[in-house]
């Protein structure tokens, strides 16, 4: 068999990766703890599994317009509309397997022949897979962990050049929990537009935010950026549907009709039923958000607190998102000479799972996810902090 040549660096998703090997060992018969996942602990919302239930019932079970149904697209349209000031209709709003086929379709449409995608580091797994999938390459921006990750505009408007084709930022930011705030976002966007460069806002994050800060979307800047501000959306976190597969992008009407003949070739439209379960969860879920995001406020606070009281790990309370990413690399000797190192170690003698650094462009940084139940989260970090005290140089 011989590969096209843009499969040959390609290779399984960290993130995932660390969950199949959790998998694994619990099948085996390991009890462990995983830190591991970016997927919130609660149930969908009932209102979304009800209206699934009914659309199954009522046999809505067949193809429906490649880029979502139209209530769908419409109840996007308005809702950003009225939270945002955002001008786009149901025609500038695409319904997409998940955040992730939207991310990577807006890389196939945007990016060939190693033209850039600008973008700050530390970053999510898929971003750099996908835009060198699509022929492209990433630029990065650094984030630091002494300012909590926050993502400024002038370090991507530096690193925008001639190449340049998209600039992406994922605020609130997996796995560095770092915002960009509505005026970075702002002088950001007005940069992109003046070199006609698309931002891609990817905000599968957005109602993670915590200590009461304002939330920001590139949204609120869609109205006099018409030509270039794009969001990315999902349900999978804010409604803690990741297994409903149900995304969206909103954006200049030319890429989102270009999106959707790219969709009609590859995935089709997103299931028929998780959809109408989506549409229900959008306008009936917002107490079951509201309450999941308090209880995450309080794990934060958690984690941030046992994670800083063990010797050789810093870290600093993230602004949102779900995820930590303390900086290990004071652990660093002879028996420890990396992030990979240090997870295997955590998996093999505390049973505990977390993802490298190095998965997300840091070999300095573990990320813990903690998305799961406050009493998983004691244990699992008290089993961290021994293991951590008998590491011996
Ligand atoms: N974007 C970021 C930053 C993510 O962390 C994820 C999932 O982990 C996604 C996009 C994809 O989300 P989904 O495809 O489940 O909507």
């Amino acid at each position: 068999m011989r590969l096209a040549e843009r499969a040959r660096t390609l290779s399984e998703s960290a993130t995932l990766r660390v969950t199949r090997k959790t998998a694994e060992l619990r099948a085996a018969g390991r009890e462990v703890i995983s830190f591991g996942a970016g997927e919130p602990d609660f149930p969908s919302p009932p209102v979304a599994i009800e209206a699934a239930r009914r659309a199954l019932a009522e046999g809505f079970t067949r193809y429906t317009a490649a880029a979502g149904i139209p209530e769908l697209r419409q109840a996007l349209a308005a809702r950003y509309g009225e939270r945002w000031g955002a001008p786009w209709t149901a025609d500038e709003t695409l319904i997409s397997v998940g955040a992730k086929a939207a991310l990577f379709q807006l890389m196939m449409l945007l990016l060939e022949d190693g033209g850039e995608l600008v973008l700050h580091m530390p970053a999510w797994v898929s971003f750099e897979a996908q835009a060198r999938f699509a022929g492209g390459q990433v630029v990065s921006a650094e984030t630091s962990v002494d300012d909590r990750y926050a993502i400024h505009a002038d370090t991507l408007i530096a690193a925008m050049g001639p190449r340049t084709r998209a600039v992406l930022v994922n605020t609130p930011c997996n796995p560095t929990g770092g915002v960009m705030s509505a005026g970075q976002l702002e002088r950001l966007a007005t940069a992109c537009a003046e070199r006609r460069v698309v931002l891609i806002a990817d905000e599968t994050y957005e109602r993670f935010v915590y200590d009461r800060a304002a939330a920001s979307s590139a949204a609120a800047l869609a109205a006099r950026f018409p030509e270039t501000v794009t969001v990315v959306g999902s349900f999978s976190k804010t409604y803690a549907m990741t297994g409903w597969r149900v995304g969206y992008v909103l954006g200049p009407r030319a890429l989102i009709t270009k999106l959707g003949a790219l969709q009609s070739h590859v995935t089709s439209n997103p299931t028929s039923f998780a959809m109408r379960g989506a549409l229900a969860a959008l306008s009936g879920a917002e107490d079951d958000v509201r309450r999941m995001i308090e209880a995450f406020s309080l794990r934060r606070d958690l984690v941030v607190d046992r994670l800083a009281a063990m010797p050789g790990v810093r870290v600093k309370p993230p602004a949102g998102a779900f995820y930590v990413l303390p900086d290990i690399s004071a652990l660093f000797g002879r028996r420890i000479d990396g992030s990979v190192a240090l997870a295997e170690y955590l998996l093999e003698t505390a049973g505990v799972a977390v993802v490298p650094g190095i998965a997300f462009g840091s070999d300095h940084h573990i990320r813990l996810s903690f998305a799961s139940a406050e009493a998983e989260l004691e244990t699992g970090l008290a089993r961290m902090a021994s293991a951590l005290a008998t590491l011996g140089p």
